[in-house]
């Protein structure tokens, strides 16, 4: 019964099955199943290659039901992983629940026609996760994941309260491409072109997408310019720091992002809506998606370094006052695709993956219904960061951030 389903055949999914097989102990069996098979098996050749053992490959449509239960049940995972698209998380868990297998995902549900990242969607299984007496494990990636666990982390070790928190995302990788995006194109487009949402005096306030711009220095990457938009983890951190004043996310993006993207947007290629081409049916950003590179086929030119972490400030646990602390993971791209064929960004998401996947595969976090990833003891989880090739360091700052 300590077999495990991953479900998708790109960048993250390669990395996590990478290290599910160096950590055979844990996930003594692994299946792969994607709407490509071929990509299922290219992976499951590195992991041969790399750690001798075998992972078996199927070919699935994870948006049909009926077919996905049947494979589930063939197979009998005890955790399925969902590594495809956030348009599948709801099929998936429907086929876990008619299957009776956990699940586990890094992104939350978004519907196909409108760029909306909302976990109502999810919590919604929360009776039938709860009555069929099954674990669903939402977001562990690292943001959202890893984010969340160093936030849960500081509020268990360091501060009683968390009054502000900052989640700083910087890629100061290189790819050497005029354009391309390191993880999903069309998700990556979505989330950024969307207005910026932030958490301040109990509400999200709404605010133009890149309207706020702040130069931070990253250490290993050095100055960039970093951009405040909406992250899906602020509205599980909301939830569940019911204290918190104001929540912002943070990412870095180049000057000839930008541009491109502005480009992009201006023309209608990042559109969701159908437009007619030739008599057929097509979404611009699809069709963007098609002709940009393969997030996956970054790694072997991708130079430099990740550099994401917190900054929270408020009441110290041990009475001493208000504190500021930052935690931060540094990931190098190069030392990434040595170890598993893939880039950083990949890599930070497919690790945590794993970790997550392990937790409910050992029943160190174990619960019925449908759970987030703050709800959950960061503890054994930051132990494994720590071990799995993620890890982290944690300062206090003279005071809370000038931003
Ligand atoms: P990719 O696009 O590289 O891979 C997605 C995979 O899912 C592809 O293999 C694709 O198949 C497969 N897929 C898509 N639709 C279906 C379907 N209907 N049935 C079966 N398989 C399907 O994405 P990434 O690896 O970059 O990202 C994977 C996930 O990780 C996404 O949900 C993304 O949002 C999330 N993510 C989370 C982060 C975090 O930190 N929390 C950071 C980065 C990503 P095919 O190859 O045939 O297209």
């Amino acid at each position: 019964m300590n077999k495990v389903l991953v479900i998708g055949a790109g960048g993250v999914s390669s990395v996590a099955v990478h290290k599910m097989a160096m950590n055979a102990d844990i996930f003594p069996h692994i299946s792969l199943a994607s709407r490509t098979k071929s990509k299922c098996d290219a992976i499951a050749a590195s992991v041969k290659a790399r750690t001798g053992q075998s992972v078996d490959t199927y070919a699935i449509d994870a948006e049909d039901v009926p077919a996905l239960t049947a494979l589930i049940k063939a197979i009998g995972p005890k955790l399925v992983v969902n590594l495809a698209l956030p348009y599948q998380d709801l099929t998936i868990m429907d086929a876990c629940l008619a299957a009776g297998a956990h699940y586990m995902d890094t992104a939350n549900y978004e519907p196909k026609d409108v760029a909306k990242f909302e976990y109502h969607w999810q919590w919604a299984y929360q009776d039938r996760f709860k009555a069929a007496g099954l674990t669903a494990l939402l977001g562990s990636g690292f943001d959202p994941g890893v984010t969340s666990v160093f936030a849960m982390w500081l509020k268990k070790h360091k501060l009683r309260t968390i009054r502000q928190l900052d989640i700083l995302d910087c890629n100061g990788g290189d790819h050497g491409q005029a354009f391309a995006t390191n993880f999903n194109p069309e998700i990556n487009i979505r989330e950024v072109t969307a207005p910026a949402r932030h958490w301040e005096g109990g509400a999200f306030v709404e605010t133009p997408a890149m309207g706020k711009k702040v130069e931070f220095d990253f250490e290993g990457v050095g100055p960039k310019n970093m951009y405040m938009m909406y992250h899906e983890e602020l509205e599980s951190l909301a939830r569940f720091l019911p204290e918190l004043e104001r929540g912002r996310f943070w990412m870095t993006f180049g000057d000839a992002y930008i541009q491109h993207l502005t480009v992009l947007q201006n023309v209608g290629m990042t559109r969701i809506d159908p437009v007619m081409y030739n008599g057929v049916e097509i979404i611009p950003l699809q069709f963007l998606k098609a002709v940009l590179p393969e997030p996956s086929s970054l790694g072997a030119t991708t130079k430099g370094k990740t550099n994401i972490g917190d900054i929270a400030t408020g009441d110290a646990l041990d009475g001493s006052g208000e504190k500021t602390f930052y935690i931060k993971n540094i990931c190098d791209h190069e030392a990434c695709y040595e170890e598993t064929g893939n880039q950083a960004v990949s890599y930070t998401t497919g690790v945590p993956a794993m970790i997550g996947a392990a937790m409910v595969m050992t029943g160190v976090w174990s619960g019925e219904g449908v759970f987030n990833i703050e709800q959950f003891d960061p503890d054994p989880f930051m132990d494994m960061l720590n071990k799995h090739g993620l890890p982290w360091t944690v300062e206090e700052l003279a005071g809370p951030v000038a931003f």
